[in-house]
């Protein structure tokens, strides 16, 4: 089995507000940590069923994608980070090779309420919809998994991510480390006990792929209709790009509309509104 697993921050055990997750934060470094160890949790209980291989691939866009200590995470994994990975944003370690995806901190998508730090890709954004639906971070993964014919088995974060997650993949496995009670409050699981939970729930997440436990999204309809409506009117520069892109189109002041063939591309163009207002950058 090969295992892939993607790490987030805001899904963290015991990680609640935009300070414990940004490099400014006053625990980031301690966070930092906790992050390694919930990541480390999902790698152990992966290869205690026996995968073999299993890489862990970063999600969390402060300091260039470059959070996780790797002094500290199991050496048995591999890890991709860093920005420029090409491909899919933050999905180059997830191929055709890979038998099942852990979603590892994920957490609640654009405009749930509640829902720990919730927001799809970027703060910037209001709301994302694929095919007329709400969408997170969890649902792009899952589409682009489904393309490749890879089931996601399990999800870890509040209780909202792993309900939202459960709307697009039914039989996926969720660990709640966290009751949220707002966008910034929750009940939090200590991190000694949320990672014994979640070494235990990604042994499990193994053997059930092992024997064919999960099924791949492969039925959803493409291309995708996408459309990412921002919080504030397109910037000048951001305007500017986006007439100079014909697969981008703006609708007001605030929705952009794309059609993508597959969740590699529509991955990039989503991020791509979270940083294209720099004047004359018209690639992603
Ligand atoms: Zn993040």
């Amino acid at each position: 089995m090969n295992v892939f697993v993607s790490v987030d921050m805001e899904g963290v055990s015991g990680l609640v507000r935009w300070a414990d997750v940004a490099s400014s934060g006053i625990d980031f470094e301690r966070n930092r940590v906790l992050m390694t160890e919930d990541a480390n949790a999902a790698v152990q209980g992966a290869f205690a069923a026996g995968a073999h291989s299993v890489v862990v691939e970063e999600n969390h866009g402060v300091e260039d994608l470059c959070v996780l200590r790797m002094d500290l995470i199991d050496p048995r994994c591999e890890v991709i980070r860093g920005a420029g990975r090409g491909g899919s944003t933050t999905m180059a370690g997830l191929t055709g090779e890979i038998d099942i995806v852990m979603l590892i901190g994920h957490h609640a998508r654009a405009g749930s309420k509640p829902g720990i730090m919730a927001h799809t890709v970027s703060g910037a954004f209001k709301t994302v919809r694929v095919n007329g639906m709400l969408a997170g971070e969890p649902m792009l993964f899952a589409l682009r998994a489904g393309e490749l014919g890879v089931p996601v088995g399990l999800v870890t974060g509040d209780q909202v991510v792993a309900e939202e997650t459960r709307e697009l993949v039914a039989d996926i496995d969720a660990v709640v480390v966290k009751h949220a009670y707002a966008n910034f409050a929750a009940r939090c699981i200590p991190p000694q006990r949320a990672t014994p939970m979640i070494r235990a729930a990604a042994e499990q997440t193994v053997q059930r792929a092992r024997g064919g436990g999960y099924r791949a999204l492969t039925d959803a309809a493409r291309p995708y209709e996408i459309e990412v409506e921002l919080w504030q009117a397109a910037g000048e520069g951001l305007r500017a790009n986006l007439e100079a892109m014909a697969e981008f189109e703006l609708e007001g002041e605030t929705t952009v509309r794309t059609v993508a063939p597959d969740m590699d591309i529509g991955f990039r163009r989503i991020a791509y509104l979270g940083y294209g207002d720099r004047a004359g950058l018209t690639k992603y």
